[in-house]
């Protein structure tokens, strides 16, 4: 396939542009070096064609022991330096990434099959939080309870050792810096295991960083492979003294699990199906320009995407014509274009997955609008590819499958209701608790019904900004912590209370008295 072995051509010369052969590609950043792993060979399948596009070997428990080895000395120099050094040497570190952002958006965009504007901002992301979270290192006071003047007691922000994060093929360097940063910042080493689908790019975001920053070796570790081989090594591995997860509902119950048998707490950040509401007082045309946006950005590979459109019934069917209308007017193309607005599906689960889906929702009842097969006019070679044109289906209840389960593409149903009430019950009838948005004129109204959404991050008139100052986060099955922001680096902190006596003579308090 000639499509693919242009793409291995170039990744191999961007590999090659960071020291790295592509033939046995080191993929693991471990105690300030690359190396290669030794377990199972993983091959990454390239998502516009269907074809071999690159391998390497899995990591497995050796390597992820070594990496927590290297990571634990490496912790103990991390918090030998002042707050204000360490606050500097990240700036050093986001400074790293500097002349590298193009080849790292390059590379991700052939492995990832995301359009390269994507990815560029993905490495712009990664920049911003350290940038961000070298800001709060001299900035984390403890702080000094108001006990009786018998005692002083003060409350320090420790941080938990070495952390373990595991990390999803949709956004890989965004939540990749989405979790180091905040957890270097709060004084952590972090070990992190990528998704098997995307394992490139976060360790070359290690080694710039840490070069970057003159970072204590090893202090950032990056291990790739399976979940079940090096993923579970990294879980239930005794130094790791928190564990955070980004990926889907059913492996992170797995994590969960495998933090309590230790009793490791964690953080979980997993999928949505989220609603989007459009009331009729709405602007249309900016309400179909964040609908189409919210779910077809990523090709809906994203945990925020605005899978679920209720209309207010009186907007149907002019609202869904216009927003099939814009939906086929997206680029979907090849992920190295730079016109490209949406790619293909990641891997071939995926696909299948999504196509799945939207045969049960036509069997249950659903109308296709638009999409639910490839689009026209992509080349030849990509015909084993996983391209899927933005696909909207109507007729849509709430009973049904693709109403109630994550499809993780580039597919929205759509629901109606007639009041505010039956708004909110229908956004609010899912396991899940994300994310939601509200569109409307009335803005007492819209924010009267974003109160009312069971989510962690809602907007009005919007979808989908986000700021790393601002946390996110969900409920239910969406999870649990919350990252980005004062909560997302509090997470990597541990508050420990210290007591001083004051008074002249000793009052060690028995049993729960308060010493007094
Ligand atoms: P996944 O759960 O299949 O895999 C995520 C990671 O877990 C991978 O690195 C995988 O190798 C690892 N893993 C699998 N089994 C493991 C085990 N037993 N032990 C340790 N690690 C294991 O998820 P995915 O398919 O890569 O990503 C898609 C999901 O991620 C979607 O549900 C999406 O909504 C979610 N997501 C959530 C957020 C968020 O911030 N809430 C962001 C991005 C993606």
């Amino acid at each position: 396939n000639a499509l693919t072995q242009r793409a291995r051509e170039a990744i191999a010369q961007h590999l090659d542009a960071f020291g790295i052969d592509p033939a046995a590609p080191a993929s693991n950043w471990i105690a300030g070096r690359l190396i290669a792993g030794d377990g199972e060979t993983i091959t990454l399948i390239d998502p516009v064609t269907g074809a071999p596009l690159l391998s390497y070997r899995d990591a497995g428990a050796a390597l992820v022991e070594q990496a927590i080895e290297a990571a634990a000395a490496a912790q103990v120099e991390w918090m030998a330096l002042t707050a204000s050094e360490r606050g500097r040497r990240l700036q050093g570190a986001a400074r790293g990434l500097e002349g590298h952002e193009e080849a790292l958006a390059r590379l991700e965009s052939l492995i990832a099959g995301k359009p390269v504007g994507d990815c560029r901002g993905e490495v712009a992301k990664v920049r911003e939080m350290f940038e961000y979270y070298a800001g709060w290192c001299d900035k984390q006071h403890g702080e000094v309870i108001d006990v009786p003047t018998t005692h002083l007691n003060y409350v320090q922000r420790i941080p938990y050792g070495v952390v373990g994060q595991i990390t999803p093929w949709n956004a890989p360097m965004f939540t990749c810096g989405w979790q180091l940063a905040p957890a270097l910042a709060a004084g952590n080493a972090a070990v992190l295991k990528p998704s098997e689908l995307t394992p490139l790019t976060s360790a070359l975001i290690a080694m710039l960083v840490e070069r970057g920053g003159r970072l204590p070796a090893g202090l950032i570790g990056i291990v790739n492979g399976l979940g079940h081989t090096t993923g579970q090594a990294l879980t239930a591995h005794p130094r790791i003294a928190k564990l955070v997860f980004v990926g889907s509902p059913e492996t992170g119950r797995r994590i969960a699990e495998a933090g309590a048998q230790r009793l490791v707490p964690s953080v979980l950040e997993l999928g949505g199906k989220s609603a989007n509401i459009v009331f009729d007082d709405a602007s249309l045309e900016d309400a179909v320009s964040g609908a189409q946006a919210a779910i077809f950005a990523g090709a809906g590979q994203s945990c925020v995407a605005g899978s679920r459109l209720l209309l207010q019934e009186s907007l149907l069917p002019a609202f869904t014509e216009r927003l099939a209308r814009a939906a086929e007017a997206i680029a979907v193309g090849l992920p190295t274009d730079d016109a490209t607005r949406m790619g293909p599906l990641q891997n071939a689960a995926q696909y299948r997955r999504v196509h799945a889906l939207i045969d049960e929702a036509l069997a249950q009842g659903a109308t296709l609008l638009t999409g639910g097969k490839a689009p026209a006019g992509l080349p030849e070679e990509t015909a084993d590819g996983y391209f899927l044109a933005p696909t909207i289906l109507t007729d849509v209840t709430p009973e049904m499958t693709i109403a109630n389960e994550e499809v993780f593409g580039p597919v929205l149903v759509v629901m109606t209701f007639r009041d505010e009430q039956e708004a909110v019950a229908l956004a609010n009838a899912t396991r899940f608790g994300l994310a939601g948005a509200v569109w409307s004129r009335d803005t007492a109204k819209a924010l009267r019904i974003a109160h009312q959404l069971r989510a962690g991050t809602v907007w009005v008139n919007s979808y989908k900004t986000i700021n790393v100052m601002s946390p996110f986060g969900g409920l239910g099955e969406s999870g649990y912590g919350r990252s980005s922001g004062l909560d997302g680096l509090r997470e990597y902190t541990l508050p420990r209370s210290v007591w001083v006596e004051t008074a002249a003579h000793a009052t060690a308090a028995m049993g729960y008295g308060d010493g007094q």
